[in-house]
C-alpha cells in the first residue's frame, strides 16, 4: 500500500476484518469455535469482556455468598473495577511489582483473607501474569482466581507437567474481550472459560438471568463491526482514530486520549448472528495474524533495544504472548512524557495503555479504596506503547527510536 500523507496507525495490531466475512450463510457457533481454537469444550459469548467479569462475578457470588471482595492488580483497565462495584462487590486493590503490571507477591498475600472471592489474575499487553501465584494465595484464603486475558487472546503459557496451554484456562474463570483494539473483534464481545462443572453451571445461570434482549442495541453494533471492516485502513483511521485522539490532547484529556473514559452502562445481551458469524470467519485468520505480529514484533524489539535506557517487557520462560502492541518502560516518568509528547497525536500508533492506576481515574474517586500504590502508579506513569502494526514504515519507526533516544539521552 502507497503510504498516504496523512496515513494514521492503529495503537494495536487489530485483526482486519473483511467483506466476506459478513456474507451468508450466518452461523451460531463463534464461542464453540473459539473455545476449541484455545483447547477448551466450553465457553460462553457475552456481550463485552466487562460483561463477561460481571457474569463471572455474579456467578462467584451465588457460590461464596458471604465474600465480598475482589483483589484487582492496582493497574489495570478501569472497566474491571466498574464490573466489581456493579456486582455490588468491593474491589480490593494491590500494588504491582516493581517494573511490572502483576502483583506484588506479598501485597496480594496480604490482600487474600476470609472475605476474598476472587483474585483477577491479569495479562496485560500480551504479556504473561503469575496465575499460578494467584490460585496459590487464593486457595489458601479459599478464593477464587478469574483470568482476565482480555489483552491475551491466543497467548499460551507451559504448564507443571510441560505442556503448552492457552491462557484463561488455569483460574477458575477465564474472561476474554473481542473489543475494537484488543485482536479478533466483535467490536463488542467476551468470552467466558472455566473448568469445573458446578463453575459452569453457575455461570450459565448468571448469565441467563442478567441478560436482556437489546435489538436496537445489536444493530448498532452490527453496523459499528461493518464500520470497522471499511475503516481499519491508514487512510481512514485518521478520521475515526486520530482526529478524536488529537482532540483529547489538545484538551488535555489523557483519559480521552488513551480511550479509557467511562461507560455509561454495561449491557449484558446476546451477541446477534451476524456478527458471531463474522467472528467465526475470522478466527480462521487469527492464528496466521498471531505468526505475522510475533515475527514483526521480534524485528522491532531489536531496533529498539538500540535505544540505551529502554525497558520492553518480554515474555519469560515458559511463556508465549500475544503482541499486538509492545509495551515500553522508561526509567522515569520524565522521560516518559518526553518520550511520549513528540508521538502521541503523529499517527505513529504510540499511546499509553491506560491513563492511571485505578484510584486516579476521576470515576472511580471515592468509589474505590486508594491505598498509597506507588509501584502500580510508578508504572502507569513510565510506561508507553507502540502499535504493532503492519502499516509501520522504517521512516516512522525512525521517528519513533529519535523520539525514545532524545528523552532518553
Ligand atoms: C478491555 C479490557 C477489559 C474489558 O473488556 P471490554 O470487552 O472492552 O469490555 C477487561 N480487562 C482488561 C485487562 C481489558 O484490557
Amino acid at each position: 500500500m502507497m503510504a498516504l500523507p496523512h496515513a494514521e496507525l492503529p495503537p494495536t495490531a487489530g485483526l482486519p476484518a473483511r467483506w466476506r466475512d459478513f456474507a451468508p450463510p450466518w452461523r451460531r457457533g463463534f464461542a464453540r469455535a473459539a473455545a476449541a481454537w484455545l483447547g477448551s469444550d466450553w465457553a460462553l459469548l457475552t456481550s463485552s469482556g466487562t460483561a463477561a467479569l460481571c457474569i463471572a462475578l455474579q456467578a462467584l457470588k451465588t457460590l461464596a455468598p458471604r465474600r465480598r471482595q475482589v483483589v484487582l492488580p492496582a493497574y489495570t483497565c478501569p472497566l474491571v473495577a466498574e464490573a466489581v462495584l456493579h456486582a455490588g462487590l468491593t474491589p480490593r486493590l494491590c500494588d504491582t511489582r516493581p517494573g511490572h503490571f502483576d502483583f506484588d507477591p506479598a501485597q496480594l498475600a496480604g490482600c487474600c483473607d476470609a472475605d476474598t472471592l476472587a483474585v483477577v489474575s491479569t495479562h496485560l499487553a500480551g504479556r504473561i501474569a503469575d496465575v499460578a501465584l494467584a490460585r496459590r494465595l487464593a486457595a489458601a484464603c479459599g478464593g477464587f482466581v478469574i483470568e482476565d486475558a482480555a489483552q491475551a487472546f491466543g497467548a499460551r503459557m507451559r504448564d507443571a507437567d510441560g505442556t503448552w496451554r492457552s491462557v484463561g484456562l488455569a483460574g477458575d474463570i477465564g474472561v476474554c474481550s473481542f473489543s475494537a483494539g484488543k485482536g479478533l473483534t466483535l467490536y463488542e464481545g467476551g468470552l467466558l472459560l472455566a473448568r469445573a462443572a458446578h463453575v459452569r453451571a453457575a455461570l450459565q445461570e448468571a448469565q441467563e438471568r442478567l441478560q436482556r434482549p437489546r435489538p436496537l442495541l445489536e444493530l448498532r453494533r452490527s453496523l459499528q463491526l461493518l464500520g470497522y471492516a471499511a475503516l481499519y485502513r491508514p487512510a481512514t483511521l485518521g478520521v475515526v482514530y486520530g482526529a478524536p485522539l488529537r482532540r483529547a490532547l489538545a484538551r488535555g484529556d489523557v483519559a480521552a486520549a488513551v480511550g479509557d473514559r467511562p461507560r455509561r452502562e454495561i449491557p449484558l445481551h446476546r451477541v446477534g448472528v451476524l456478527r458471531e458469524s463474522a467472528g467465526a470467519r475470522a478466527l480462521q485468520r487469527y492464528r496466521v495474524h498471531l505468526e505475522a505480529t510475533c515475527r514483526r514484533a521480534a524485528a522491532l524489539r531489536v531496533q529498539l533495544h538500540t535505544v540505551p535506557g529502554l525497558r520492553i517487557l518480554e515474555d519469560a520462560e515458559g511463556q508465549r504472548g500475544i503482541w499486538m502492541f509492545l509495551l515500553l518502560h522508561l526509567p522515569d516518568p520524565r522521560a516518559r512524557d518526553a518520550a511520549l509528547a513528540p508521538l502521541w497525536g503523529a499517527g505513529l500508533g504510540a499511546t499509553r495503555l491506560f491513563a492511571h492506576a485505578l484510584p486516579d481515574y476521576p470515576q472511580l474517586r471515592g468509589r474505590i479504596e486508594s491505598p498509597p500504590l506507588p509501584q502500580a502508579r510508578a508504572f502507569a506513569a513510565r510506561t508507553l506503547t507502540l502499535g504493532n502494526s503492519a502499516w509501520l514504515r522504517q521512516s516512522g519507526l525512525e521517528r519513533v527510536l529519535t523520539a525514545l533516544r532524545a528523552a532518553l539521552a
